[in-house]
Parts: structure tokens; sequence; C-alpha cells
């Protein structure tokens, strides 16, 4: 048998712990799933980061969870950050914590797909005619660029007045690597690349669109098309389901990715990951630690289920349990359960924990008709409700610190 696959989990702060929680209800079941057809079970250690960490180590990210981390084949977290930890100097801060780690484990390129649920239409602030079958990939560059480059800070004019510099550089090879990584997304997907770039304006932007076109070529099956900033946001208010990946440097990729978040509906379905060249990846809800729910069994876990979905995809190689997970979402929603955050009126309602336990359920369901065979996995709808998931049995996940 192959050793484990060795996940890092690391809840957080505020509603973190909760749908880490819901999560693990999931990566139980998701997990013996893959063993069973892989041979391949799945070790999840714990850790601490953000306040947590700072609370028990006094910093934001300990050495021990940095060198847990480095040692995995994935790191899933849920959220930091909190009022609690707000007084704290920048580089003593949960978030500080959250940027170390993503530094260090050179992640560069952010992955953030905004999908419109079906029958989800109605949560989105566009009419559901313009919204209905958005389904699109933010690939942004996320270590270079202005957040990082070099000079930066404030000084004195020569007129005596407060000047503020940011820089923003890239490196053809920073560009190159990041456009590979949105080109083999596309091919998994619709095959449509639209560079974002303000290349009318900016020297960084003409190298972005040029290396860009370079690597296209390495790609002929996948079409590339070159968007400017203003007009991809303008675009993606008005047509978002003409997109498939968008990709982009980190500013703009800040910018579009929570506008494309904003346009399918609520925060709490987002996911993310954060991939680097051979090293474990980062994968995220794209929200953060929602102080004004936590502790209230409200928050909405499919954002991190949906992570861990990315996770089983980009880090296990399991794209086929990944796509199984995403349908027991769909397959829950379409049941009509919602968590608060996208509840219509009349829905039926779902806190953090019932939630999880669902999805748990659907995947469950959904393995065992697929072990049974076809003829089962069609009929596999049938008596969903009563069948439990064996939450206390764990033989396929090792035990972690
Ligand atoms: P937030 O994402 O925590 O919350 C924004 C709003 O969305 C709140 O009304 C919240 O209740 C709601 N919300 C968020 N996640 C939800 C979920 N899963 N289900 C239902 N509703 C949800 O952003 P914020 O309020 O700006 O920040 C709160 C704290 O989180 C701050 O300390 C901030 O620095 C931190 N933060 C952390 C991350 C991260 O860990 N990656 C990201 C963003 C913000």
């Amino acid at each position: 048998m192959s050793e484990a696959w060795r996940l890092l989990l690391l809840p957080g702060d505020g509603i973190g712990p909760e749908v880490s929680e819901a999560t693990e209800a999931v990566l139980e079941v998701a997990a013996a799933w893959l063993e069973r057809r892989s041979g391949r079970g799945v070790a999840v250690r714990r850790g601490w980061i953000g306040g947590a960490a700072i609370d028990r180590w006094g910093v934001p990210l300990p050495e021990e969870t940095l060198e847990a981390a480095r040692a995995s084949d994935a790191v899933l977290l849920a959220a930091v950050g909190g009022p609690r930890w707000e007084h704290l100097p920048g580089h003593l801060r949960p978030e500080a914590g959250l940027l170390a780690l993503r530094r260090e484990l050179g992640v560069y390129a952010n992955l953030r797909p905004a999908t419109v649920w079906p029958g989800l239409e109605g949560r989105s602030p566009l009419r559901p005619e313009v919204v209905a079958g958005t389904d699109c990939l933010v690939v942004r560059e996320l270590t270079g660029g202005l957040y990082y480059g070099q000079p930066r800070g404030r000084g004195v004019g020569s007129g005596g007045e407060i000047r503020a510099v940011d820089t923003m550089e890239y490196s053809a090879d920073e560009i190159r690597r990041v456009a590979h990584v949105a080109f083999r997304a596309a091919r998994r997907r619709r095959r449509l690349v639209t560079s974002v770039d303000k290349a009318n304006v900016l020297e960084n932007s003409r190298l972005w669109r040029e290396v860009v076109s370079n690597v296209a070529r390495d790609y002929p099956d996948v079409r590339l098309e070159h968007q400017l900033v203003d007009s991809a946001a303008m675009l993606l208010v008005s047509q978002p389901a003409r997109f498939d990946v968008l990709l982009t440097e980190n500013l703009f990729g800040d910018i579009l990715s929570d506008l494309a978040g904003g346009v399918v509906g609520s925060l709490g379905l987002l996911p993310s990951a954060s991939l680097g060249d051979g090293g474990p990846g980062l994968y995220e809800p794209v929200h953060g630690s929602a102080p004004d729910i936590a502790g209230q069994d409200r928050a909405n876990p499919l954002g991190m289920i949906l992570s861990l979905a990315m996770l089983f995809e980009s880090s296990f190689g399991a794209a086929w349990l990944a796509a199984e997970l995403r349908e027991a979402v769909a397959a829950v929603l379409a049941e009509g359960w919602r968590t608060a955050d996208i509840a219509a009126p009349g829905a039926r309602l779902a806190g953090t924990r019932e939630m999880g336990r669902r999805v748990a359920r659907e995947l469950e369901r959904r393995a065992r008709a697929g072990e049974a065979g076809p003829d089962a996995r069609a009929g596999r709808r049938s008596g969903a409700e009563s069948e439990p998931v064996d939450s206390a049995a764990r033989p396929h996940m090792a035990a972690g610190a």
C-alpha cells in the first residue's frame, strides 16, 4: 500500500473551526473512497495559524506550522483574523501569518472559480438571465507585481510634501509560469483564456501581453484573447457567462476575482487554490473569519468543502473525486438545503454542521452506488435521507498533531 497523502488542516479563527469541522465530515468519506479506489489514504495533521496561533504561541505563523506545511502534500486553511487581534502591529496580526505562509510555500498562482450553481441564480445582485451559466476561473499571479515590488514606502518630495511609492515589476519568467497554469486549466475547461492587462498604458502589461502570447503557441487547442482591465470589469458584470479562464496579474486579479465572486452571489460558496512548482498547494475558501456570525452554527461551509475538491484534483491527482464532491454539493443544493447566507424565504435551512453532514452523506451514497455498479448508481438517490455517515470509524485517516 502506498504511503498516505499528507494533508495539513489549519482551522484558524472565527468561523474557521466551524467550517473546518463540517469539511472534515466530508473529508472522512472522501478519504475512505480514495483509499478504496487507489490504495492511498489521507493522513491529516492539524496546526495553528492566525489569532489562534498568536494566543497559543505569540506569533501568527509558528515555526512548527510552517514545517508541517512544508512536509505536507497539501494545506487546507479555513480563515484567520478577528477584532481581538486588531490592535497588534501589522507583522504580528493574524493576516500576516497567512501572507507569510503563501510566500514561504511559493504559491504564485491563485485559482478562484466563480460558478453560479443551478437554483442560486437569484442570489446574484445581477438579473438571473444575465448571470445564468456563469462558470469562470480567475487565475491571478500571487507573488509579484505591485504587492511585492521594490522600492516601496514613503518619503519627502523636493517641495517638502509627503510622497508614497509602490513599484510594479514583473519578470518574463514570473509571467510565463502563471500563464502555463492558466492554459493548462483552460484545457480542462472550455479552452478559452482571456488575458487581462492595461497594455495601452503600462510597460508591465506590454511585457505581460507579449509573454502570454508566446506561451499560447504551446497550446494551439486553446483560444487566447486579450482584454484591457477596464473593459474586462465591464464585461464581467454585463456578460459574465462569456468568460472561461481569466488570467491576470496580482492587483488586477485581486479586484477582478472579488468582482467575479460578487457576481455569483455569496462569499460563503467560493473556493480557491494557490499553487506553486512542485511544493504543497494551499487551499482556502475565499471568505474571512466572519466574526459577526462566529460560534452560531450559521456559516456556510461549502466554500471550504469546494476548496477540498480543488485539493483532491490538483494535489492528490483525483479529479474524479473532485467531480463527485462537486456533484454531491449540487445534489444537496438541488434538494433545497441552504445555509442562511444563501436562503430565500421558505428554503430548507441547514446549519454549518448539518450542511457538512448532508454533503458527506450524499458523497457516501455516491461512493456506495459507484462501487456497487452502474445499476445501483442509477438508483442511488432513493433512500437518501436514512443512511447515516459513520463518523466514528476513521481507519483511513491517521491521527495527527
Ligand atoms: P468576511 O469574509 O469574514 O465577512 C464578510 C461578510 O460575509 C460578513 O457579513 C460575514 O458574516 C459573511 N460571510 C463570510 N463568510 C461566510 C460564510 N462562510 N457563510 C456565511 N456568511 C459568511 O470578511 P470581513 O468581515 O471583511 O473580515 C473579517 C475578518 O476576516 C478580518 O479580520 C479579516 O482580516 C479576515 N479575513 C481573512 C481572510 C482569510 O483568512 N483568507 C480573508 C478575508 C478577511
